[in-house]
C-alpha cells in the first residue's frame, strides 16, 4: 500500500458531468485539488461515433459484470473515461420544469418534492449553460421554466431532413422547440462534454491534478465516524491512500452508492452515510421508448439531434397525468443507445428482411419518448462482497405507454401529409434494457430529513461532516427529460458552497 505524500484539499472521485464541472468551478480557487478516474482518455476516433459501426454491440459497455435482479449477468451500458457518461451522452441539455421541483402527482403514484427549488438553481442553470455552450432558443417551448436570459449561443438550425416533420408536427398543433445542445464548436469532437468543459480548463490550474486508471475502492473515516479522512484506490493496480480535507464523490449514482456501501465500518455498519437505509435505493432511470419512421429517400444519417416536443409533458386532453419529454434522435448513425434499441431489430427481420442495419439507419427519423419513472425504494442497487445486483422494475408505464401512443398517432397524421416517408412506414417500438443505464439517478437523494435522506441540501452526507455527493446520485426524483443539464448545475452551486467552505 502506498500511501500518498500529500495532503489535499479536496479530492474529486470521478470526472464526469459532476466531478468534471465541480474540478472547474474549484480550480482558479488556488486550492490543492486531485481528480481520481478509474477510466482514461477516450481516443478521439473512438468518441467519433458517426465514423464507426456503432451496431456492433457493447461498444460502450463498461468492462465488468453486474446481475438484474433474477441473478442473470449483465454488462453496464457506461463509459468510465475522462468525462465520463458525457463522453458517450446525445448532449441535449435541458432544464427540468419549475413543477418537477415540486410534489407532481403522476398516475403511478407521486413525484415527490425536491427541499432545493427551480429559483435556486436558476442562476446555475443560466452559468451551467453559459459553460457547456448550450444552443438553444427561448419562448418556443410552451412548458419552458422561467429564465433570467437566453440562451448563450442561438440553436442550431434543422437538418433538410427533419426541417419539414417539424413543420408537420406544428401543423398538428404541437409545440416543437429547438432541443437546447450542448456543443463544442470543434471540428474533431463537436460535442460539448465535462471533459472539454469541465476538465480540461480545470487541468490548466496547478493546483489541480488528475490521476486516471485511479479506481477508488474505499472511503476511510477517522475513528469516531463522523469524517471522511481518506480514499483507497488502486491506481494501475497498486493499491493507494490519498488524504484529503474534503472528498467529493461523482463516481455516478450506482457507483457512488456502491462506493459508500463498500465502505461499510464499525461507526457505519450497514455503509457509510446509511443509517437511514437510503444509500443505493430509489434508483431511478427515465422510461424511454424510442419509434422509428421509415423515409422514402435515404438521409445521411449523421444529422444532428435538434427538435423537442413537450406539449404532452403534464399530460393531454385524454389523460390528466404528466406523460412525458418526446425529441428526435438525430441521425441513427450518431446514437450510442439507439444500437441497442429492439425496435431497429425488429424492424428488420419483421417488416425488412432486404435491408442490411446500415441501411436502414440511412432511411431513418427517430425518435425518443420519455417519461419520469418514480422513486420506489425496491429499485435498488444492492452490494454483497464483490456482486453488484440492480434491482430495477420501471412504473409509471401506463404514462409513458399513452405518450408513445399519442406520438404515434400524430406522427402517423404527419406523414399522412408527407411525400417523405415510404408507404410501408412503420412505427415498432421498443423500451431500452437494463443494461442501458443512461440518465441513472436517485441513489443518494437530498432531503432536510436524515431518517428519510443521504444528503443535505449541500448534497453533504448528513452522517459525515466532509463527505458531498455531486453526481446524479442526489435527485430525490427525476424528470421526463435529461438529467446531465441539472448535476452540472447543481455541482456549480455546491462548487459555492464549498469555495465558502474553504476560505
Ligand atoms: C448513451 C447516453 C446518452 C445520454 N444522453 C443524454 C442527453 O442527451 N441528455 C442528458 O441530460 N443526459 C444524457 N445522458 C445521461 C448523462 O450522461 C448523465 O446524466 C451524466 O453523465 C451523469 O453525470 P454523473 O456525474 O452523475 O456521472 P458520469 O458522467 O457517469 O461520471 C461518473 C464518473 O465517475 C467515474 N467513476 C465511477 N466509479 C469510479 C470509481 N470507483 N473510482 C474512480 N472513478 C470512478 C466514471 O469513470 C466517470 O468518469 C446520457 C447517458 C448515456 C449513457
Amino acid at each position: 500500500m502506498i500511501i500518498d505524500d500529500q495532503h489535499y484539499d479536496v479530492i474529486i472521485v470521478g470526472t464526469g458531468a459532476g466531478g468534471g464541472t465541480l474540478a472547474r468551478k474549484l480550480a482558479a480557487s488556488g486550492k490543492r485539488i486531485l481528480l481520481l478516474e478509474r477510466g482514461d482518455a477516450m481516443p478521439l476516433e473512438e468518441q467519433n461515433i458517426s465514423d464507426v459501426d456503432i451496431f456492433q454491440k457493447q461498444r460502450y459497455h463498461a468492462p465488468e459484470q453486474w446481475y438484474d435482479g433474477d441473478g442473470e449477468p449483465f454488462t453496464p451500458q457506461m463509459k468510465y473515461a475522462i468525462g465520463g457518461n458525457t463522453k458517450i451522452y446525445g448532449a441535449a441539455l435541458q432544464r427540468m420544469r419549475e413543477r418537477d421541483f415540486e410534489t407532481v402527482n403522476h398516475q403511478d403514484g407521486i413525484s415527490p418534492e425536491w427541499c432545493l427549488k427551480y429559483a435556486d438553481l436558476e442562476p446555475y442553470y443560466t452559468e451551467a449553460e453559459a459553460l457547456y455552450q448550450v444552443h438553444g432558443q427561448a419562448g418556443v417551448d410552451p412548458t419552458e421554466p422561467s429564465r433570467s436570459g437566453d440562451y448563450p449561443y442561438p440553436a442550431v438550425d434543422h437538418d433538410p431532413t427533419i426541417q419539414p416533420v417539424v413543420e408537420g408536427i406544428a401543423k398538428q398543433g404541437c409545440h416543437p422547440y429547438p432541443l437546447p445542445m450542448s456543443l463544442s464548436l470543434r471540428d474533431d469532437d463537436p460535442t460539448g462534454d465535462a471533459e472539454v468543459f469541465g476538465v480540461n480548463p480545470a487541468l490548466d490550474f496547478g493546483n489541480v491534478t488528475l490521476k486516471t486508471s485511479a479506481r477508488v475502492t474505499g472511503i476511510l473515516t477517522n475513528p469516531t465516524g463522523t469524517a471522511a479522512r481518506a480514499v483507497q484506490a488502486e491506481v494501475n493496480g497498486q493499491p493507494y491512500i490519498f488524504m484529503a480535507d474534503i472528498i467529493v464523490l461523482a463516481c455516478g449514482a450506482i457507483n457512488s452508492a456502491v462506493l459508500l456501501l463498500q465502505s461499510a465500518n464499525e461507526k457505519h455498519p450497514h455503509g457509510l452515510a446509511n443509517s437511514s437505509d437510503q444509500v443505493g435505493r430509489n434508483l431511478m432511470k427515465i422510461n424511454m421508448s424510442s419509434i422509428v419512421e421509415v423515409t422514402a429517400q435515404p438521409n445521411s444519417g449523421k444529422f444532428p439531434r435538434s427538435v423537442g416536443i413537450n406539449d404532452y409533458y403534464w399530460g393531454s386532453d385524454q389523460f390528466d397525468y404528466p406523460m412525458g419529454h418526446i425529441q428526435n434522435m438525430g441521425g441513427v448513425l450518431q446514437d450510442a443507445i439507439f444500437a441497442e434499441s429492439p425496435p431497429v431489430l425488429s424492424l428488420i427481420t419483421k417488416f425488412m428482411p432486404n435491408f442490411g442495419l446500415k441501411q436502414l439507419a440511412t432511411r431513418s427519423i427517430a425518435w425518443w419518448t420519455m417519461t419520469e419513472v418514480l422513486p420506489d425504494p425496491k429499485n435498488r442497487v444492492e452490494v454483497k462482497g464483490d456482486k453488484l445486483t440492480i434491482h430495477f422494475a420501471a412504473n409509471n408505464a401506463e404514462a409513458h405507454d399513452r405518450l408513445v401512443y399519442r406520438w404515434l398517432d400524430l406522427l402517423k397524421a404527419v406523414e399522412k401529409d408527407s411525400s417523405l416517408f415510404s408507404r410501408s412506414g412503420m412505427h415498432p417500438r421498443g423500451e431500452v434494457p437494463l443494461p442501458v443505464m443512461a440518465n441513472q439517478c436517485g441513489t443518494c437523494r437530498m432531503g432536510s430529513d436524515p431518517a428519510t435522506s443521504v444528503l443535505d441540501i449541500n448534497c453533504r452526507a448528513h452522517e459525515l461532516d466532509n463527505l458531498y455527493v455531486v453526481d446524479s446520485s442526489f435527485f430525490p426524483s427525476s424528470a421526463s427529460v435529461g438529467p446531465a443539464l441539472t448535476v452540472i448545475a447543481n455541482a456549480l452551486r455546491v462548487g459555492d458552497h464549498l469555495l465558502e467552505r474553504l476560505k
